[in-house]
């Protein structure tokens, strides 16, 4: 093996995941229209308050994939970090989840469902590693998870 050359084959090339954290503020109402008002509200309480109510969100983006032989890295975190900033966290950042923000058009935004829109939007911008998991933080003690399967 000439000098210099990393001891890793491609096929041997370990697969590593690393996660970027995010905070962002954002109102919404969780609401079913197929319900009525009664069981929403006795569904959803606190979150069906008509007029909004708004939680501290933390947003964990894991991206898997082989190390990079020139940088040492999967993704860079920095970069990793302006792309969800710039395609996420600049569009729901002290916005309504239900009327402000494109891609949660039309979703009732429980922990769940803005997870996966999250995924919807993210999954082609971080090539050439691969979404892995998102986590979402709703409250310090509820967090939602959503997987590559
Ligand atoms: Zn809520």
């Amino acid at each position: 093996m000439p000098r210099g050359t990393p001891s890793f084959s491609i096929t041997t090339m370990p697969t590593v995941t690393v996660t970027r954290r995010l905070r962002f503020n954002a109102a919404h109402r969780l609401h079913n229209p197929a319900l009525s008002d009664q069981e929403n509200a006795d569904l959803f309480e606190k979150c069906n308050n008509p007029n909004w109510h708004g939680h501290n969100y933390v947003l964990e983006v894991a991206v898997e994939g082989p190390i990079d032989e020139r940088t040492g890295y999967v993704i860079d975190l920095s970069v990793l970090k302006s792309i969800v900033q710039h395609e996420v966290i600049d569009r729901v950042d002290h916005r309504n989840l239900n009327v402000d923000v494109e891609f949660m058009r039309g979703v009732n935004p429980t922990a769940e469902n803005i997870v996966v829109a999250c995924w919807r939007v993210l999954e082609r911008h971080v090539a050439p590693g691969r979404l892995r998991r998102l986590r979402l933080w709703e409250t310090e003690n509820n967090y939602v998870e959503y997987e590559r399967g």
